[in-house]
């Protein structure tokens, strides 16, 4: 634990779920015992956030997985920064890999939306990370530019350990973490660099979070799979170390 703040862990529920499943999970996730000196948050898909804030303990706050780039209009299918407070949302994650890679959003447009929602006052769990190709020619990641830093968690998430249970290794996520470290404190500022949380996001379950936890420069994890099981979940919370 590098960064300043607290150990963080999001769990992003992706585009799973039922009315049903997300009662029994948000229940699980009531009755477990979360380490009181983390930040915990919940990602659910639009349709059932309002669901989960009016059922889930306040001890965890709620994210969205996306926001549109701007004020609501004639947008057809998305949802806009405005809303997502309005309904109770703390969070939003912006520019996960399968938004850039299945959808096609860009560093540009990813960068915009970080702003906008930033100025907007929402927290933002910025996601970059590189696909296999990327990381054998000496690629890991590209950070965009954003109005202020005060309120973003950074999560580096390698595509290719997105759920596929090919998890980094605690000292390859160390390395990378450390470098997107350098790149603050070059391109921003040292003090930035030491207080912005980088959390590791890439088949993190209940079994390997330890090791990864006790990595200097992992503050904690964004989890998609392992987060839809609320024991393992807790698990993950509670690998603070
Ligand atoms: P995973 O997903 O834990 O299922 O690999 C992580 C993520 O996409 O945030």
């Amino acid at each position: 634990m590098a960064g300043s703040g607290k150990f963080f862990v999001g769990g992003n529920w992706k585009c799973n779920g039922t009315k049903d499943s997300i009662s029994k999970l948000v229940s699980d996730l009531n009755s477990a015992k979360l380490e009181a000196d983390v930040d915990v948050v919940v990602a659910p898909p639009f349709v059932y956030i309002d669901q989960v804030k009016n059922t889930l303990a306040d001890r965890i706050e709620i994210s969205g997985q996306n926001s549109w780039v701007g004020k609501g209009g004639a947008f057809t299918g998305e949802i806009n920064v405005e809303q997502l407070k309005d309904i109770g949302c703390k969070w939003v994650i912006l520019g996960h890999s399968e938004r850039r890679h299945v959808i096609g959003e860009d560093d540009q447009f990813i960068g915009k939306k970080a702003a906008y929602a930033l100025t907007e006052g929402l927290g933002v769990i910025a996601c970059i990370g590189e696909k296999l190709e990327e990381r054998e020619s000496g690629k890991t990641f590209d950070v965009y530019a954003v109005p202020s830093w005060d309120n973003i968690v950074i999560a580096y998430e390698p595509v290719w350990a997105i759920g596929t249970g090919k998890v980094a290794s605690p000292l390859q996520a160390q390395e990378v973490h450390v470098a997107v470290r350098d790149w603050l404190k070059k391109n921003v500022s040292a003090e930035v660099a030491s207080k912005t949380r980088i959390i590791y996001g890439g088949s993190v379950n209940g079994g390997n979070c330890a090791e990864l936890a006790k990595q200097e420069d992992i503050d904690g994890f964004l989890v998609g799979g392992a987060s839809l099981k609320g024991p393992e979940f807790a698990t993950i919370v509670n690998s603070v170390t």
